[in-house]
């Protein structure tokens, strides 16, 4: 059933957008400023916030990982917006010369957004900004597990737009359920797998088109003799930001059979100089509930009880159990596909690590399981690493680094298959918020006329010179 108070946010958006109809690049602009004065006022508070609902998270990771990234995308399409806007000029055929094609990127009118609890703050405001920049107004549904973020992030917008240009709507997942069941534009989902399934199934009622961003085990390739340090920082950047709560974050490392004594020394060093305090240090961040905490614990005991090497890393790692919903970071050698932490999304600071011999074995690897939502290659721009490239698909690929290319405003990012559909970020953003109308407009000598019945021998002189 239609949520009638949901439906009701959704009417008011959908009339103030026939009433105004697309806003030029001026209200665009507006909106794109008022969303990153209203992010930058209330930076710390967000941070804050963040902290709260994880437990502890460092402001400097909320900085730079949510704040930096959201007001980075806003200056990017603040930047290109006209270049986007731009009507694109197309070819027209021969028959049809007089004539002119081109296509206009209009708003879709009013985005669905769900967001996970992860990155509270820039999974929904980037999503948002996409969706003003292209001319849309929007409804937001930030994750119930962070309660206090979307809470603020409710009170922030609602200062910020009136309720017919951006709307918040609050709760868990049976509100989540009735949002995506709402007749929007276009919904836009980052979650999990499974929940991207049912909201394809319930968007498929209105045939809402979707972009679905969700998850999966991200695989970190080390070509041989490539434990470095460079390749190190890259993999614990990934691995350990935000306690490995990350949807880019590498999900296992694939290392050559003679490097993984060096990897294994090179991982416990790393981890060390990131975290001079250990699990405890200001700058690690905890897992978000009871439940996440008692699932990670769950994949290192069943590795365990199936015979895995489970070894805490870095300094002082029991020290753990003195901060709550804190896991130290942990390798897991020698665990098989048997293992739980071999087939879920492991989300949380646990590094399976599976040895190979030849690039073939590891493509074969990576093609026997879900497409990845990205794909981390540390080692030489040689042919190894183009057949590797070549032979193997995933949302987005980052060479000798992790999570860099989420970064790069002008690049495309998404998954395929299991992990998403479609992409936002980059010019692709802009496009999938909008609707690629294509237009044909007739010029005054109109020689398709001569096509016109009653057919005479000018369908015959265009049916042989086209029909060949
Ligand atoms: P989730 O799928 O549990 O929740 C996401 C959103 O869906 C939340 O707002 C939630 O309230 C709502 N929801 C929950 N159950 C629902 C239901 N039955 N029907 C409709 N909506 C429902 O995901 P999560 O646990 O919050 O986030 C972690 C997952 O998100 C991981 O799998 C991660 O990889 C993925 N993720 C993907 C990206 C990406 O950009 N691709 C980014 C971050 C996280």
């Amino acid at each position: 059933m239609p949520d009638p108070e949901m439906t009701a946010v959704l009417e008011r958006q959908r009339q103030a957008f026939l009433t105004e109809g697309a806003p030029d690049i001026g209200m665009r602009r507006d909106r794109l400023a008022r969303l990153r004065k209203a992010t930058l006022a209330h930076r710390r508070d967000l941070a804050r916030a963040i902290s709260a609902d994880f437990s502890h998270r460092s402001a400097h990771e909320s900085d730079l990982l949510e704040l930096m990234v959201v007001v980075q995308a806003i200056d990017y399409l603040q930047k290109n917006l006209r270049r986007f806007m731009r009507p694109q000029k197309r070819h027209v055929a021969p028959t049809y010369r007089a004539g002119r094609a081109w296509v206009e990127y209009q708003p879709k009118g009013i985005i669905g957004i769900m967001a996970p609890w992860n990155y509270p703050v820039s999974l929904v405001l980037i999503p948002l900004a996409t969706a003003l920049a292209a001319g849309n107004r929007a409804m937001l549904k930030p994750s119930e597990l962070t309660q206090r973020t979307s809470a603020l992030l409710r009170d922030m917008l609602a200062e910020a737009f009136p309720e017919d240009e951006v709307a918040v709507i609050l709760g868990g997942p049976e509100v989540g359920a009735a949002f995506s069941r709402l007749p929007f534009d276009h919904l836009l989902f980052t979650g999990s797998t499974p929940v991207g399934r049912k909201v394809m199934q319930t968007a498929s009622e209105n045939l809402v088109p979707l972009t679905l961003e969700l998850g999966g085990k991200s695989p970190a390739i080390i070509a041989p003799g490539q434990v470095n340090r460079r390749t190190m920082e890259g993999l614990t950047f990934g691995k350990l930001s935000n306690g490995g709560q990350t949807c880019v974050a590498p999900d296992y490392a694939l290392v050559h059979r003679d490097d993984l004594d060096a990897f294994r020394a090179a991982y416990e060093e790393t981890v060390r100089r990131f975290y001079p305090a250990g699990p405890t240090s200001p700058d690690y961040t905890a897992i978000i509930n009871d439940r996440h905490f008692a699932r990670l614990n769950g994949l290192l005991e069943d590795a365990k009880t199936k015979g895995a090497e489970i070894i805490p890393v870095g300094h002082r790692p029991d020290s753990a159990a003195s901060r709550p919903q804190t896991i130290a970071p942990t390798l897991v050698l020698n665990a098989g596909d048997d293992c739980a932490v071999m087939q879920d999304e492991i989300f949380g600071p646990i590094l399976p690590v599976r040895s190979y011999e030849t690039m073939d074995e590891v493509i074969a690897f990576v093609n026997a399981r879900p497409r990845p939502l990205a794909l981390y290659y540390f080692g030489p721009r040689d042919a190894e690493c183009g057949k590797l490239l070549a032979q193997t698909t995933s949302g987005n690929v980052c060479i000798n680094a992790t999570m860099m290319h989420v970064a790069q405003d002008d690049l495309p990012f998404g998954g395929i298959g299991p992990s998403g559909m479609g992409a936002y970020h980059g010019p692709e953003g802009f496009r999938a918020m909008s609707h690629a109308k294509g237009i044909y407009a007739q010029g005054r000598w109109n020689p398709a006329r001569l096509l016109h019945a009653p057919f005479g021998r000018f369908a015959k002189l265009a049916a042989r010179l086209n029909l060949r």
